[in-house]
C-alpha cells in the first residue's frame, strides 16, 4: 500500500474564539463554556471533534475505522532509487504521523514533530538555535529542563539567563541583550505562575529570539500559544495529551514550514523521535483529551476551593482562585485553569511526610495529568535536578506539595485529602492555626 494514504486529510483550523471564561458564572457553566469556546469554529469543525476523530478512517484500502499500528522500523523502496513515503522509522512512521499531524491541528501549527519524551522536544528545540546562542528562560521552568540549559551553559553550549519573569525589569533587562531563544513555560511548574504569552513573544522578537511555549501544562485545549505568537509549542505528551501514565513522550510544534522543516532535519539527525507504539496510545488517549479535561477540571476547581479555606493550610495556588497573582491573565489567556494544585503546609516537611504516608487516591509519585491523582514533593521529587540555592530563589520551599488532580470522584478525593490534612495537623502545636495571611 501506499505509504501516503495514511496522511491524514488536512481539515481546517478551528478559529479562536473570543469567548472568555465568565469569572462571575457558576462553574459548571463556565466549564461549559470553555469547552464549546473551543468547540466554535465558523467552518463548523470544532476541536473537539477534531481531536476524537485525529486518524479515524486514514486508509481507503481496508477502510478500518481506527488507525493500524506500523510497528516496521523499516520500509522497503518500490524498486532502486524509488522511494515510498516512509524509509526508515526514526526519519519517518505512518502511526507517529498521525499524531503529529494531530498535535499540529489542535495547536493550530502548519507540522509537528513526535519525540521520544518531553525533554527530548525540549532538547529538539534548543537546537534550532546555533551552539553559543544566547538563552533567556524562567528561573522556575520545570526542573529537568533547568539541567539541561544549566549543563548546556556550563558547558558553554549555549549561554543562558534564567530570570524571575515577574519581574518585568529583570525579564527586559536580559532581553535588551540580543537573545536567540526565549523560553516560556505557562502555568510554571509547581507555582503555577501565568506569563503572558503574547506580551513577552513581543518582547523576544524585539530582541530577535525564536519564542518557545512549553504547553504541557495546559494542553491545546485550553491554551494555544502558537495564536499568542509563539514560534515553537512543546509538549511532554506523557501528561494530558496522553492523560494515561502509560508512556513517555513529547512533541514540537512549529508555526511554519521552515520550522517544521528544521525540527524533522534534527529529530531526525540526533535520533529524538517517538516510537510508533508510544504515538499510537498517544493517539488513542488523545481523543477522550476534552472529555477527561472536563472532570479533572471541575474536580480541581472544588479541591482548590476547599484546601483553601483548610485551617493546616497555609497557602494554595491554584490559578482558578480569585487570590492567585495570576488569575486574571489566566482567564484572558487560557481556556481553562487546569487541573494542578499546589500548597504549602503549616509544618514544613515534616508535615509533608506525614500528609503523604498513607493516601489512597493519591499515589506518591512524580508527573501529572493522567486518568488518576498524584502527589509529588518538588523539592525531593520534580525539581531535585535544582539545587537549593536555585529552588529557593524560584520559591520551591521544602513544604510544597503538588497535586495532580485526576478524574476520580470528587468526594472520595476531598475525603482523602481531609484524612491526610488531619494527620500533618496532628504534628503542629496547639495553637490557633492560620496565623499567616492567606492569599496574594
Ligand atoms: N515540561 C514540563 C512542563 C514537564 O512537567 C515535564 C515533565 O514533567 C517535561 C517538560 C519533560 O517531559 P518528559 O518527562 O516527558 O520528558
Amino acid at each position: 500500500m501506499d505509504a501516503t494514504s495514511w496522511r491524514l486529510p488536512r481539515r481546517h483550523a478551528p478559529q479562536v474564539s473570543d469567548e472568555r471564561m465568565d469569572l462571575s458564572g457558576a462553574f459548571m457553566t463556565r466549564i461549559t463554556d470553555l469547552l464549546s469556546a473551543a468547540d466554535t469554529a465558523a467552518n463548523g469543525v470544532s476541536q473537539v471533534t477534531q481531536t476524537v476523530r485525529a486518524g479515524i478512517e486514514c486508509s481507503d484500502e481496508t477502510g478500518c475505522v481506527i488507525p493500524p499500528l506500523h510497528l516496521s522500523s523499516t520500509f522497503a523502496f518500490r524498486a532502486f532509487g524509488e522511494k515510498r513515503a516512509h524509509d526508515y522509522t526514526r526519519s519517518g512512521n505512518p502511526t507517529r504521523d498521525l499524531l503529529a499531524e494531530a498535535l499540529a491541528e489542535l495547536e493550530q501549527g502548519v507540522g509537528a514533530v513526535v519525540t521520544a519524551s518531553g525533554m527530548a522536544a525540549v532538547t529538539l528545540s534548543g537546537y534550532l538555535v546555533p551552539a553559543g546562542a544566547r538563552i533567556v528562560a524562567p528561573h522556575d521552568c520545570y526542573g529537568g529542563t533547568y539541567r539541561l540549559f544549566e549543563a548546556w551553559r556550563r558547558r558553554g553550549e549555549r549561554e543562558v539567563e534564567f530570570v524571575d519573569f515577574g519581574d518585568e525589569a529583570a525579564v527586559r533587562a536580559a532581553l535588551a541583550r540580543p537573545t536567540a531563544l526565549l523560553w516560556i513555560e505557562t502555568p510554571s511548574n509547581p507555582l503555577l505562575r501565568i506569563t503572558d504569552i503574547a506580551a513577552f513573544a513581543a518582547l523576544g522578537k524585539a530582541s530577535g529570539a525564536l519564542i518557545v511555549v512549553d504547553n504541557t501544562f495546559l494542553s491545546p485545549a485550553w491554551q494555544q500559544p502558537l495564536t499568542l505568537g509563539a514560534d515553537l509549542v512543546v509538549h511532554s505528551t506523557t501528561k494530558y495529551l496522553n492523560g494515561h501514565s502509560d508512556v513517555v513522550g513529547g512533541a514540537v510544534v512549529a508555526r511554519d514550514q521552515t520550522l517544521h522543516e528544521e525540527l524533522l532535519w534534527w529529530a531526525n539527525c540526533l535520533g529524538l523521535t517517538g516510537a510508533p507504539f508510544d504515538s499510537y496510545l498517544t493517539l488513542r488517549g488523545l481523543r477522550t483529551l476534552h472529555a477527561r479535561l472536563e472532570h479533572h477540571a471541575r474536580n480541581a476547581h472544588e479541591l482548590a476551593h476547599w484546601l483553601d479555606r483548610q485551617e493546616s493550610v497555609r497557602r494554595v495556588w491554584y490559578p482558578g482562585l480569585a487570590s492567585h497573582p495570576g488569575h486574571a491573565l489566566a482567564a484572558r489567556q487560557q481556556r481553562g485553569f487546569g487541573a494542578v494544585i499546589t500548597l504549602e503546609l503549616e509544618g514544613g516537611e515534616a508535615a509533608v511526610r506525614e500528609f503523604v504516608s498513607d493516601l489512597s487516591y493519591f499515589s506518591l509519585a512524580e508527573s501529572l495529568g493522567g486518568v488518576e491523582s498524584l502527589v509529588a514533593h518538588p523539592a525531593t521529587m520534580t525539581h531535585a535536578a535544582m539545587d537549593r540555592d536555585a529552588r529557593v530563589r524560584a520559591g520551591l520551599t521544602d513544604g510544597l506539595i503538588r497535586l495532580s488532580v485526576g478524574i476520580e470522584a470528587l468526594e472520595d478525593l476531598r475525603a482523602d485529602l481531609a484524612r491526610a490534612l488531619a494527620r500533618a495537623a496532628r504534628l503542629l502545636p496547639a495553637r490557633p492555626l492560620r496565623l499567616a495571611a492567606r492569599g496574594s
